[in-house]
């Protein structure tokens, strides 16, 4: 008895630190707006990096021929090709490839990395059928995803800032990457052109854009969080180059590293920030994204066990493995509808190794996942409504509903449902009845590959 008071207790204290009521995420997404002007006044402005990605124009559907996407930013990386039909083509052909990356690779070296993924890429091109045509003479063309804070230079050059989401191969930071996938391509004896370095987020806007003309913004919820918008270039203070021709121009946030003390933090996630690799960075990823969701919870179990004998007497060693609880895993925990909660039950056993779980230690795990998910989930609806902000969207200006599309994408947005609508709704929270009807979250269906080799396109060197 006095085991179980002590464990409500602490996932009761757990659960208040953890609120995102109504006014808390209003302060987030003002301090969110706030850091998005800091950042673009000035280079270091803020936690908020808001790169300028020398995109002034995205996809207007002219788009033609056959071009490539590479897009490496997770766990996975992925390799397409596609034909684009130009004017009311379309998307005529696509075919992707997915290969893991070893995860020795994501901690080596840059060259060790980068060999390998020109390796993949020379193998799906060498697998290439007669539906892919490349007019003769010309270089194959490739517009690469890098979902890492880089500092582009050029629609295709730029240095990686810092690593982020379980990566860190310190050779590669401050190297173009682009150069170095070249290189990469050359040793494999691949002839192919890098047209764009784009981030997914940059990426997923495009795609969007491509498919409706009202994507303003693109939010990836995955392994990692961020976000782009399109701002008018005089807004960007910091921009010393000539006003491009659209006054136009995307920005990617890295809002991963967004940090505000209005953020609902617990001892959980400063010891996991402690103890990552990136510690003091992406804090806003850290209680967001899919990298982390499962872990924090992991720690709560953890905790419980050694302070309220969750599990019982001892404290199950699997419980101490870091990462062990993965998001997925969470989620089907969380998913589990059934009466005696057999998910939860075989996730413990399975991934654990605790058997023989009451029914009352299910729901609490399951009250668990609720309360990490409720509260990403939160605040990213508040990350946006930031955004819309900063837009001047939030509102309805003049009785006139300007409409305004977000793209999303990644798989815990994709697969996460509870999440999602979590998220959904509480941007309709914090917008109001009137004005979230003009405001919609669409998924951009694997945006950022279509959207790397459309803008390929339109920097091909043959423009
Ligand atoms: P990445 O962000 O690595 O480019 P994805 O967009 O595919 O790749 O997102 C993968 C991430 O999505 C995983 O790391 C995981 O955190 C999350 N995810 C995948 N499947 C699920 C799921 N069923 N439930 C919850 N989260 C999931
Ligand atoms: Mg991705």
């Amino acid at each position: 008895c006095g085991r179980w008071a002590r464990a409500m207790a602490i996932v009761k204290e757990f659960e208040e630190k953890c609120g995102t009521p109504t006014g808390k995420l209003k302060q987030v997404a003002d301090a969110m707006t706030v850091e998005m002007h800091a950042g673009l006044a000035s280079e270091g402005g803020s936690k908020l990096k808001m790169l300028i990605t020398f995109v002034d124009n995205l996809p207007t559907g002219n788009e033609e021929g056959l071009f490539y996407a590479l897009d490496l930013g997770g766990t996975n990386f992925r390799v397409l090709r596609v034909q684009l039909g130009g004017k009311d083509g379309g998307l005529v052909n696509q075919e992707f490839a997915e290969v893991s990356i070893p995860p020795n690779l994501m901690i080596g070296t840059s060259e060790e990395l980068f060999n390998y993924i020109a390796g993949e890429l020379a193998k799906f091109v060498a697998q290439e059928g007669q539906d892919f045509q490349l007019p003769p003479g010309r270089q194959r063309e490739l517009g690469f995803t890098f979902s890492f804070p880089v500092m582009q230079s050029s629609i295709a050059s730029g240095n990686l800032i810092r690593w982020t989401k379980g990566f860190s191969i310190d050779d590669a930071v401050g190297q173009d990457i682009v150069a170095e996938l070249t290189r990469a391509m050359e040793r494999q004896g691949l002839d192919m052109h890098v047209s764009a370095l784009v981030n997914d987020t940059v990426g997923t806007l495009a795609g969007g854009r491509h498919s409706n003309q009202d994507v303003i913004a693109a939010v990836i919820l995955g392994t990692g969080t961020n976000a782009a918008y399109v701002e008018r270039a005089q807004a960007i203070p910091k921009w010393h180059g000539l006003l491009p021709q659209s006054g136009e121009m995307v920005i990617n946030m890295e809002w991963g590293n967004f940090r505000s003390s209005h953020l609902p933090l617990t001892d959980y996630d400063l010891a996991l920030d402690a103890e990552s690799l990136n510690p003091g960075e992406q804090i806003f990823e850290k209680i967001i994204s899919g990298m982390y969701l499962g872990e924090i919870v992991r720690r709560v179990l953890c905790k419980l066990a050694e302070e309220a004998s969750f599990f019982g007497d001892t404290i199950p060693p699997k419980l101490k493995v870091p990462f062990i609880l993965r998001t997925p895993d969470m989620s089907a925990m969380h998913h589990d509808s059934s009466a005696d909660l057999c998910v939860v039950g075989n996730k413990l056993k399975s991934i654990l190794e605790i058997s023989d779980t009451s029914l009352k230690v299910r729901v609490v795990v399951v009250e668990l996942c609720n309360i990490v998910a409720t509260r990403g989930a939160r605040l990213a609806a508040a990350g946006i409504l930031g955004i819309l902000k900063k837009l001047g969207r939030d509102t309805i200006r003049d009785g006139e509903s300007q409409r305004s599309v977000i793209g999303m994408d990644g798989g815990l947005y994709e697969h996460y449902i509870e999440y999602r609508k979590c998220m959904e709704n509480t941007l309709k929270e914090l917008l109001g009845e009137d004005v979230s009807e003009s405001i919609m979250v669409e998924h951009s269906n694997d945006g950022s590959g279509i959207g790397a080799a459309l803008l390929a396109a339109s920097h091909s060197q043959y423009r």
